[in-house]
């Protein structure tokens, strides 16, 4: 039962996309089935604090690969608030932005893999986190998907059809000149070509 008419159920979709591939398509379509969502935002993330100490492609490419991506689908969209936002990406901070432009007429649902959710008490301003959304963990590959104890209520937990794929096998992939067509989206093959991207030098520059 949908709540009053003016709600909008929005999910976000945060991730570093360095690149977008299909495991984060298929959570955020699964989400949005299961929960009836409007729409799904993808939020790049600026500096992501939890990855100081890698590089990170630069976030104008990691941007235009979601908006790629993610263009065939009507329901879902793309926001900037974490690449123009400077300092290191904190979840809160999304959140409260996203609410900022979106108004007070939205239910809130951060979505996660199994791993993501693993480390979630470690994030700032965790307590508040909770009274803005409700967060959704979705099964991944190689991770065991679990409450971490947060209060009841507060998360979902669902099954998604396996996609054993990440983004940093898809980068490892590329400099190892192996194919990752079918991993990601056409167009982000193309784009990463295009852009000389993952290759040794070249990663968070173009050409
Ligand atoms: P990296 O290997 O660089 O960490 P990643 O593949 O984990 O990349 P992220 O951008 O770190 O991608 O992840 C963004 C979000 O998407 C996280 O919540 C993560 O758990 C989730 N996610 C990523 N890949 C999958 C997948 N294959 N299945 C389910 N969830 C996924
Ligand atoms: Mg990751």
């Amino acid at each position: 039962m949908r709540n009053g008419a003016a709600i909008r159920r929005l999910g976000i979709m945060g991730g570093t996309f360095d690149p977008i591939h299909h495991g984060h398509l298929v959570a955020a379509s699964e989400v949005a089935h299961h929960f009836e969502l409007d729409e799904v935002v993808f939020v790049p993330t600026g500096q992501p604090w939890q990855k100081a100490d890698k590089t990170v492609s630069a976030a104008e490419d990691r941007y235009l690969m979601t908006v790629i991506a993610t263009a065939s689908n009507p329901r879902f969209s793309v926001s900037r608030v974490d690449i123009d936002r400077p300092g290191p990406t904190f979840t809160i901070d999304t959140l409260r932005d996203i609410l900022g432009i979106y108004g007070p007429e939205v239910e809130l649902y951060f979505i996660t893999g199994a791993d993501a959710l693993a480390q979630i008490l470690s994030w700032r301003d965790v307590e508040e986190l909770f009274t803005i959304a409700h967060f959704v963990g979705c099964t991944r590959p190689g991770h065991t998907l679990h409450d971490p104890g947060l209060p009841e209520g507060m998360i979902s937990l669902i099954e998604i059809p396996a996609l054993a794929i990440s983004s940093s096998e898809c980068r490892d992939r590329v400099e190892a000149g192996q194919p990752i067509w079918y991993l990601v989206p056409d167009g982000i093959v193309q784009y990463i070509g295009k852009r000389g991207l993952y290759h040794s030098g070249t990663v968070g520059g173009g050409k």
